[in-house]
């Protein structure tokens, strides 16, 4: 499956499989007062949160918050310097 995004060209309507409008993820205060409780969620009830949404919402965002919870598990991307911290605080 392809998706395609503002294309310069429409692709043949007979290969379209649906179309849908999306909106750039916008963040509000709401988001920001939840982004701050996080850190003392994170692990609670063995259950851990990533995703773009823990960030600035764009990809790397998604990433990087997942390598967060990888190595709190004791995996480290390869790409991760050895010992290297997390960007996210631990929960008390
Ligand atoms: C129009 C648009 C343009 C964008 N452009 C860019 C860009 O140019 N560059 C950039 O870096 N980022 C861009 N982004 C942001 C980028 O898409 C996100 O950063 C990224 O997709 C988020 O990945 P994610 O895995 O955190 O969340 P998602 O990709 O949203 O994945 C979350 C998944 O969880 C599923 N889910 C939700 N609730 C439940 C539930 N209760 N149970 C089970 N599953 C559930 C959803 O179905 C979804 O599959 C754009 C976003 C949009 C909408």
């Amino acid at each position: 499956m392809i998706v395609s995004l503002n294309p310069h060209r429409e692709p043949d309507a007979s290969s379209v499989i649906g179309e849908y409008d999306y909106d750039h993820p916008v963040f509000g205060a709401g988001a920001a007062e939840a982004q701050a409780r996080l850190p003392a969620l994170q692990g609670l009830r063995r259950t851990w949160y990533c995703g773009a949404w823990t960030r600035y919402g764009f990809h790397e965002d998604g990433l990087a918050s997942a390598v967060d919870v990888a190595q709190r598990f004791g995996i480290s991307a390869p790409w991760v310097a050895a010992g290297a911290g997390t960007s996210l605080k631990k929960a008390a």
